[in-house]
C-alpha cells in the first residue's frame, strides 16, 4: 500500500475501494452479470457500494434486499405522470444556498452531495448539488441566517450524507454552530453507521462527545439484514458518545414491504439502541416509480405492525408534502 493510501482514514480508504460496477457487484454475488441490464442505464445516478455493505448481501439472490436497493435497474428508465426531478420542490424554499427551513423551530441544511452509498429510491437523486451547495465550507451565509432566526434551536445536518465531510470540517463548523445561544440541538441525517461503519471512528465519537449541542443521529435503515456485529457495534459507540439515535426507513416496493420484514426491523433496531421514527412512503422522484407502495398497502402494513409490536417500536408512516408544516402523518386514518 502506498504511503498516503496508509495515511488516510480506514473509512476514506474503504469509500475509494466501493463497487461502482454493476457488472462487477453481481460476479461477488455469484449472479450471471448477463443476467440485468444495469451498466447502460445508471445514468448521472450511478451504482456505488461500500464492500462491507456487499458482504451483507446473500449470494445468488437478484431479490436480495439489500442489492435491490443499490443496482440500477430496467424500470428506473420508465417516465411516470408525477414523478419528477425535485419532487419536494426544495429549490424554492432555500432562503440560504443549502439551507432548507420549512418547519417551525428547525432548519436542514445539504453540507455535501456526497454519499456512501447510491439509494435508487433517493429524492436528491437528480438534486443540483453544484448550486445548491455552500461551497467548500463555507458556511458564513448559513451562519448569519441561523443568527437572525432566534426561532430556530435545531439544526439538521443532512445531504448527500454529512457524515462524508472529514472530522475537521465538522468539527470547525459545529464550533461556529456551537456560538449561537438560541441553537440547542443538532441532528444529523446519516447513513454512515449503517452502510459504512468504519466511518464512526474514535475521532468523530470525541467530537460527539464534546459538542454543546445536544445530538440526535437519525440513521437510515430499510432492512434488519443491513444490521450486522460491525453496525450494532457503531450505534452503540453513537449511544455511547452522548447521541440520540432514531431511524427512519423508506417503505420499499420488494424491499422491505411486509409486516414481518418491518416488524423484524424494529425489533432488531431496539436491539442495538435505536428508536424506529419514520417510515417514509417514497418521494415522487424520476426513476423510482417501480418501488413505491400504494397508501392503502401501507396502512395495512401498520395496522399488522400495530398488531404485534409495542407502541414504541411502531414508526411513523409519512409523506412528504410541499407547503406543509410538517410531515403528513398517514395513519392511523380516522381523525
Ligand atoms: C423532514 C424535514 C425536517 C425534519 O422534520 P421532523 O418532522 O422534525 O423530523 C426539517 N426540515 C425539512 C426541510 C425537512 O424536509
Ligand atoms: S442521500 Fe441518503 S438515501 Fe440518498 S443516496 Fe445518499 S445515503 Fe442514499
Amino acid at each position: 500500500m502506498k504511503a498516503e493510501l496508509r495515511r488516510r482514514p480506514l473509512w476514506q480508504t474503504e469509500l475509494a475501494n466501493s463497487v461502482t460496477s454493476p457488472a462487477e457487484l453481481l460476479r461477488m454475488l455469484d449472479l450471471d452479470p448477463e443476467q440485468i441490464a444495469g451498466d447502460d442505464i445508471r445514468g448521472n445516478f450511478p451504482l456505488r457500494v461500500p464492500r462491507g455493505y456487499v458482504r451483507r448481501m446473500a449470494r445468488g439472490d437478484i431479490n436480495d434486499p439489500l442489492l435491490r436497493q443499490v443496482l440500477p435497474v430496467r424500470e428506473e428508465t420508465v417516465q411516470t405522470p408525477g414523478f419528477g426531478p425535485d419532487p419536494l420542490q426544495e429549490l424554492k424554499n432555500m432562503p440560504e444556498p443549502g439551507l432548507l427551513h420549512k418547519y417551525h423551530g428547525r432548519a436542514l441544511l445539504t453540507v455535501t452531495g456526497a454519499c456512501a452509498i447510491h439509494c435508487r429510491y433517493c429524492f436528491r437523486r437528480h438534486f443540483p448539488y453544484s448550486e445548491a451547495n455552500p461551497g467548500a465550507g463555507d458556511w458564513q451565509s448559513v451562519i448569519r441566517y441561523l443568527c437572525r432566526h432566534t426561532d430556530i434551536n435545531e439544526l439538521i445536518l443532512s445531504g448527500g450524507d454529512p457524515l462524508s465531510l472529514s472530522n475537521q470540517r465538522l468539527v470547525r463548523f459545529s464550533e461556529q454552530l456551537g456560538e449561537i445561544p438560541h441553537l440547542q440541538i443538532l441532528r444529523i441525517h446519516t447513513r454512515m453507521p449503517v452502510v459504512l461503519p468504519e466511518r464512526i471512528e474514535q475521532h468523530l465519537l470525541e467530537w460527539l462527545d464534546h459538542l454543546r449541542l445536544k445530538a440526535v443521529v437519525v440513521i437510515h435503515c430499510n432492512h434488519a439484514n443491513e444490521i450486522n456485529d460491525e453496525v450494532a457495534d457503531a450505534l452503540s459507540r453513537l449511544a455511547n458518545a452522548g447521541a440520540t439515535l432514531l431511524n427512519q426507513s423508506v417503505l420499499l416496493k420488494g424491499i422491505n414491504d411486509t409486516g414481518t420484514d418491518l416488524a423484524r426491523l424494529s425489533e432488531v433496531l431496539f436491539a442495538t439502541g435505536v428508536l424506529p421514527y419514520y417510515l417514509h412512503q417514497l418521494d415522487h422522484v424520476a426513476g423510482a416509480a417501480h418501488l413505491e407502495v400504494d397508501d392503502r398497502t401501507a396502512c395495512t402494513l401498520m395496522d399488522e405492525l400495530h398488531a404485534v409490536l409495542p407502541g414504541y417500536l411502531v414508526p411513523r408512516l409519512v409523506r412528504e408534502e410541499p407547503g406543509k408544516p410538517g410531515k403528513t402523518l398517514l395513519w392511523p386514518t380516522a381523525r
